[in-house]
């Protein structure tokens, strides 16, 4: 696959914008209603895997209505520029809070395969969180080889390389409001 020209604007790779800024933000508002409504009065520890989770977390958290913590992971499972999990997921940060007997939500930009928020679920879970549950922006789900439990879901997408919306290719265009299919050369 070729290497994305860090120098062309990122028309030259979008095949078509799957979801706008304005579905995003309208879904994102719904998530957080629902997500303000199921943890009220509880003590919310949002925790954002780095670095494609990081747009959605801060559009989610700033509509949220209710009281919470964030912290940070980050997980690193795709080789440079590859585009499927290699399998082995490693984490390259770790959180800076205690969570036993929080009530946590992941946030996650994508379940692809589901290699890597198995991955963190499993190391979390031995940490006895109060609960443990996932909210995800975009679920590929035709491509899982291991279930996730993932309570909030933002869209369903088809089996198809997208970035932007914290979503990278190469590691650039993370800050595009869309979410946008890759031309079919570059997947
Ligand atoms: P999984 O372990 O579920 O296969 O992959 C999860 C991670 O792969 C996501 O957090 C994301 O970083 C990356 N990923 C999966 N699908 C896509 C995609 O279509 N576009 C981009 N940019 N990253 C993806």
């Amino acid at each position: 696959m070729p290497k994305i020209n860090p120098a062309l604007g990122y028309e030259a790779i979008l095949d078509r914008v799957l979801l706008t800024e304005e579905q995003l933000q309208s879904r994102i508002s719904e998530l957080a209603t629902q997500i303000s409504r199921d943890y009220a009065g509880m003590d919310l520890l949002l925790i954002c895997i780095l670095r494609g989770g990081v747009v959605f977390l801060s559009d989610l958290m700033r509509k949220l209505t209710i009281p919470h913590h964030i912290d940070f992971m980050a997980v690193s499972s795709y080789g440079v520029g590859a585009r499927t999990n290699s399998g082995k997921p490693r984490i390259v940060l770790d959180l800076n809070t205690d969570i036993r007997g929080r009530y946590v939500l992941l946030v996650e930009d994508i379940v692809d395969s589901g290699i890597t928020l198995d991955h963190v679920l499993r190391l979390l879970q031995t940490r006895e969180p109060a609960s443990l549950d996932v909210c995800v922006l975009l679920n590929k789900a035709d491509r899982r080889v291991v279930h996730i439990p993932t309570r909030y879901v933002g869209f369903s997408i088809p089996n198809e390389f997208v970035f932007g919306y914290g979503l990278d290719i190469d590691e650039l265009y993370r800050n595009l409001p869309f979410v946008g299919v890759v031309k079919q050369e570059y997947q």
